[in-house]
């Protein structure tokens, strides 16, 4: 049976508290307050981030910063709006100094995440920089190589299209990041509208043109994007 939109909210609210009262790692000790995540409990696209900075620390809500500005900017050129999405991170707490998370607080922290997708069902998990993408992948393939082409896998029990992108903080560093991010937006519409993915196609790479392919390749040889 589904669930509504409202069971799916209050059953997150349950999720919630578990995670403002988790001590699984050393990380509850320095935040502020827990980062859960934010948006529509019945999204069909979720977007997974890193981990908390210093703004999202202090407002207890994901991606406020200069990164989550062009986030929300990056959506609307597509049409879509923040309160439509729902988006979270792979750690619920901020690395003091906005260190990169460690093995175990990802570990720790990703049964949440995986109630979070488990919970809203949805049909695309975006995810941003190599961190999301390499714990949910579960490939070390890095985000340079694999960004803007669709991959199906199981998550949370059920199919779903993982589209990994850059991070966007990287993009603000690099313009040439920037209009690869952008364009990799460009494509989420149509893969929203697409079928929910089958059983049957799972793992597999959806869409990757030969000229991008070669492009990848030459910008890691380059190590262009790192
Ligand atoms: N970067 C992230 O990965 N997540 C946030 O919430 C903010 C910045």
């Amino acid at each position: 049976m589904t669930a509504s939109p409202g069971q799916r909210r209050e059953a997150l609210v349950e999720v919630y508290r578990e995670v403002a009262g988790c001590t699984r790692c050393p990380l509850h000790l320095t935040r502020t307050q827990p980062v859960f995540g934010a948006g529509n409990a019945d999204a069909d696209l979720v977007f997974v981030g890193e981990a908390p900075g210093a703004e999202e620390d202090r407002q207890g809500l994901p991606f406020v910063g200069r990164a989550g500005r062009l986030l929300t900017q990056l959506l609307e050129e597509v049409r879509m709006r923040r309160e439509d999405v729902f988006i979270c991170n792979v750690l619920k707490s901020r690395p003091p100094g906005n260190r990169d998370p460690q093995p175990e607080e990802i570990e720790a922290c990703w049964p949440y995440l995986e109630r979070q997708i488990e919970l809203i069902e949805p049909r695309v998990v975006a995810t941003l920089g190599n961190f999301a993408t390499k714990r949910i992948t579960g490939s070390p393939v890095g985000i340079t190589r694999c960004c803007g082409v669709p991959q199906l896998h199981e998550l949370a029990g059920r199919n779903v299209f993982v589209f990994p992108l850059f991070h966007p903080a990287a993009a603000l560093r690099t313009p040439a990041t920037l209009e690869r991010l952008r364009a990799d937006f460009a494509k989420l519409p149509a893969l929203l509208a697409e079928e929910p993915p089958s059983a049957e196609r799972r793992g597999e790479v959806v869409d990757a043109s030969a000229e991008e392919r070669a492009d990848r390749e030459l910008a890691d040889q380059l190590d262009l994007f790192a």
